[in-house]
């Protein structure tokens, strides 16, 4: 099996370039941030506060989280129920952050990672794919672009989807967001050493694409 990681903070552009890239080439496209997306939307929905430690860790258990296909899409079921036109909020992303410094969450999805990429070949975009869900992985990409150029890209897409956007406060969710992944003490989000990194801000999505297919069909 072949196995890509792409790492990255939020809004680098990770998942449009990971979904086409494995639309192109024939591989799975794994979405591990809709998996701790999940978590958090359970604990909002079961009316946890998601930074409540215990409470989280209490109730984790009762959050089965499965990973489908449906036409090539991925689907993230809950107990069953196919929750992804729900986890896209600013809202699911802050709870997603919060559950996501848990040891006991990321074992948790770890396991269910590590499963989906033995069987499959994968592009898995995440925070620690390279790091620690797969540091084996026979291709590591680190993609960057600066705050502005994320929140714009952010911005972009919520109004696209009809959904109300305030750049200032788009640049400080993902400042804090970022601060929390990349200071938490269970796999935070760093470059792996023998990760690939490459800057976004001044690239288009087909550019990136291009670059990152190339380096896959030497691995390959
Ligand atoms: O990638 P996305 O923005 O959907 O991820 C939501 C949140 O889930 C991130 O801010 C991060 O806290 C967490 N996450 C993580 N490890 C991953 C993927 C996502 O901690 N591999």
């Amino acid at each position: 099996m072949i196995n890509v990681a792409i790492d990255g903070p939020a809004g680098a552009g990770k998942s449009s370039i990971a979904k086409r890239a494995a639309s192109d080439l024939g591989f799975i496209y794994v979405d591990t941030g809709a998996m701790f997306r999940a978590i958090g939307f359970y604990m909002i929905r079961s009316g946890i506060d998601p930074s409540d430690e215990e409470k989280v860790k209490e109730k984790l258990d009762g959050a089965e989280i499965d990973i489908v296909y449906e036409d090539g899409v991925q689907c993230v079921l809950l107990n069953g129920e196919n929750v992804n036109s729900l986890i896209r909020t600013e809202e699911v992303s802050d709870a997603a952050s919060k559950v996501a410094v848990l040891a006991p969450v990321r074992k948790k999805m770890l396991i269910l990672q590590r499963n989906i990429a033995k069987n499959h070949d994968v592009i898995m975009d995440g925070r620690d794919i390279g790091t620690a869900v797969l540091p084996d992985a026979d291709l590591k990409i680190y993609l960057t672009a600066s705050v502005e150029v994320r929140a714009q890209r952010r911005y972009k897409e919520n109004l696209e989807k009809g959904m109300e956007a305030d750049i200032e406060e788009i640049k400080r969710d993902i400042s804090e967001r970022d601060r929390r992944d990349m200071t938490r003490s269970e796999a935070p989000l760093k470059k792996a050493e023998d990760a690939v990194e490459i800057d976004t801000s001044d690239m288009t999505i087909d550019e990136v694409t291009d670059e990152i297919e190339r380096r896959i069909r030497k691995v390959r």
